[in-house]
């Protein structure tokens, strides 16, 4: 999307500059403590360049040191918060119990976001009666975060049964039944269907979501397309990241979007092939959510994500302990409660 583009290449240049700029304070500041010699010395001799350098050396590693390089040569993660909307009402966020699937309902008083599907297997068609009962007909939004079918494989169902207003996918399609089956409904319902891109914003009710991936680059795997999304409903916030591996979570950090949120949806269902570190340090959450099936073939979630989250003392609940996990939103204040 050229508004992805242009943004992207705006922030690159940005940092370029902001780092060019540090080197030039740097060697200058360097270059004063020795003004005095570099002004009066003479033609063919090197000692005072010899000085320079080392000084210049030497000043970048006492920067270096202290820290005051951080904000220039890291290459993310200092990102300003954006700013913070003041709300009214609640905002549920409706963790379904799809098993080794995902499905995030977020309702608010403007209107719904329902994030991936559930699965081909039967949870799709849970996740479908689950929403019906809490009397919704309509879903504002609707994302696929990426072509496997235990995040659309439910999708058709949503498509043929809700009013949707948009559905987000990511620019990667799939060969499968299921992948198919959710573009022959797009067709059936007409369904108003864009690409979802990084820079992305979108207002429903007093929350505001913000695409963090895919960028406009090329990705190794239909996981490394996960759209990604930032949810924040005034003070509050949650991060979602799909099935998203290690990978998009470094395009994430680089890109230099506020990623910290009080809520982490953790990607690929505990795989260890994601909350990486770098990432999870970004985010820093105080409650985790696994989306999660009992006894799952992959043995998720894996000991290394448990471990890291525990380490960080994160509050911990997952589908195939929990059930539903529902977390309701006043703006400042979060209440957890689950069906089991
Ligand atoms: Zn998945």
């Amino acid at each position: 999307m050229p508004v992805g583009d242009i943004k992207a290449a705006a922030k690159r240049k940005a940092k370029e500059k902001v780092v060019k700029t540090a080197k030039r304070k740097i060697t200058r500041a360097s270059g004063n403590n020795s003004g005095g010699g570099g002004r009066s010395r003479k033609k063919g001799s090197k000692l005072p360049i010899i000085l320079l350098i080392i000084l210049v050396i030497v000043g970048i590693g006492v920067a270096w040191h202290f820290g005051f390089l951080d904000g220039f040569f890291e290459s993310g993660g200092e990102a300003q918060p954006p700013a913070v909307v003041a709300v009214d009402g609640q905002l549920e966020m409706h963790f379904i119990d799809v098993g080794q699937a995902d499905g995030v309902l977020i309702i608010t008083d403007g209107g719904t976001m329902l994030i991936d599907a559930g699965d081909h297997r039967g949870s799709g068609q849970r996740l479908v009666n689950y929403i019906q009962d809490l009397g919704i007909t309509e879903l504002t939004y609707v994302i696929g975060t990426h072509p496997h079918a235990d995040h659309i494989g439910g999708m058709h169902i949503v498509l043929d049964t809700f009013d949707i207003g948009t559905l987000l996918l990511p620019p990667v399609s799939h060969t499968t039944q299921v992948y198919e089956r959710m573009i022959t409904a797009i067709e059936n319902n007409n369904v108003n269907t864009r690409v979802a891109m990084v820079g992305d914003v979108i207002h429903i009710g007093d929350a505001v979501f913000t695409i963090l991936h895919p960028n406009d680059e090329d990705h190794w795997g239909l996981n490394c397309w996960s759209v990604s999304v930032r949810m924040a409903f005034g003070e509050t916030s949650l991060v979602v990241t799909g099935d998203a591996e290690r990978p998009a979570e470094m395009a994430m950090l680089e890109s230099g979007q506020y990623l910290s949120a009080d809520i982490l949806r953790v990607g690929h269902h505990g795989s260890r092939t994601s909350t990486s570190q770098e990432f999870f340090d970004a985010v820093s959450p105080s409650i985790a959510v696994i989306q999660v099936g009992e006894g799952n073939r992959y043995n998720h979630p894996h000991d290394c994500v448990m471990e890291r989250l525990s380490d960080a003392g994160v509050r911990i609940y997952r589908n195939d302990h929990h059930g539903d996990i529902i977390i309701t939103s006043d703006g400042r204040n979060l209440d957890v409660r689950t069906a089991r």
